[in-house]
């Protein structure tokens, strides 16, 4: 059985040597102990990094046999990364796997014990987020509270760690959407799926690439891709909106023509034009991010460029 061990790395340099020594070694004992065989590569790709991390790759795939790389044209992020990953290789299975090792490579084994079971997908949980800072955990955990409200089917706890079989990778390449969010979409493409628990240690060296700018921009991503609750929400306040200025206008019907004391001020017609301009607004914006990704997905633009990739990758392809 060939196994693609998939690694994105964008700025990596100062983690990578290492993370490179402890994947190889891993993979050679597994090819060792008969869990796959020797056409086995580690395939690492280069996120349009602006340090070393390509020469890193390149030097190491020199030296080592079981490491290749492909070298991304710019940064077009993670998710994008670990497609062209993907896509770039031929195997019976691929697990992915961050470059800063947060993951317990060890689990690396089990997964591939699941797929000899014949499991297709299998999905890397951590246990406990201990090692996280309390922000981030948090952040992570409204995240994935938001995600299940919205109606998103997620794995609670799951990153992109993960094995695919080679039909799963093929299922999942058919998901053509420019907007990607492999936590859901992983989830359709259905098979046998099983689960394998892990720890999840700190970084080693370097700093998250995901600061709260980009998580936030992933969390709104996911939501937007995959639900369209939001409209839902929009749609129902609008409706309860309606219902209550109907009630209003009645009320001042009625003291305007039942009553003396009518004072029909300026503040309540200020009060029902602010608050329905706020929602139109509100409404109008939520409504174009949804025609900005159908604008998005129309236009089927390629989700990468390969620059160049290292002489052992192409050899073997
Ligand atoms: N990464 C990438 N492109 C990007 C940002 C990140 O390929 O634009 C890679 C990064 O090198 C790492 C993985 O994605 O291997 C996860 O990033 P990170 O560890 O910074 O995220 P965190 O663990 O903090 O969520
Ligand atoms: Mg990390």
């Amino acid at each position: 059985m060939k196994l693609a061990i998939i690694v994105p790395c964008y700025n990596e340099e100062e983690i990578l040597p290492k993370s490179i020594n402890k994947l190889s070694n891993l993979l050679k004992s597994m090819i060792d102990e008969d869990l796959c065989d020797s056409s086995s590569r580690l395939l690492f790709v280069d996120d349009g990094s602006k340090d070393k991390t390509w020469q890193i790759i390149e030097e190491t795939s020199k030296k080592k046999e079981l490491v290749a790389g492909i070298k991304l044209s710019r940064n077009y992020g993670h998710q994008n990364a670990l497609i062209a990953g993907l896509s770039s290789i031929e195997a019976d299975a691929y697990v992915t796997i961050d470059a800063d090792l947060q993951d317990d490579i060890n689990t690396i084994k089990d997964m591939v014990n699941a797929y000899h079971k014949g499991f297709e997908i299998v999905y890397g949980v951590r246990k406990e987020r201990k090692t996280d800072t309390l922000f981030k955990r948090q952040s992570a955990q409204l995240f994935y509270k938001l995600m299940e409200i919205m109606g998103v089917e997620t794995i609670y706890n799951h990153a992109d760690f993960r094995l695919l079989s080679n039909r799963a990778k093929n299922a999942l390449m058919q998901f053509k959407e420019v907007n990607l969010f492999l936590r859901g979409i992983v989830p359709l493409i259905g098979f046998k799926t099983t689960t394998v628990y892990y720890k999840r240690k700190e970084r080693d060296a370097g700093e998250s690439k995901y600061p709260l700018r980009k998580m936030i921009s992933f969390a709104w991503e996911g939501i937007t891709s995959f639900s369209t609750m939001p409209l839902r929400l929009i749609t129902t306040a609008g409706f309860i909106i309606f219902i209550i200025s109907i009630i209003y206008g009645i009320w001042v019907l009625y003291e305007k023509l039942f009553t003396d004391h009518a004072v029909q001020g300026w503040a309540s017609m200020m009060v029902v034009l602010l608050g329905l301009g706020g929602i139109q607004v509100l409404s109008l914006g939520i409504i174009g991010e949804y025609i900005g990704k159908i604008y998005k997905e129309t236009k089927q633009r390629p989700r990468y460029f390969v620059d160049k990739t290292t002489e052992v990758f192409k050899r073997q392809d």
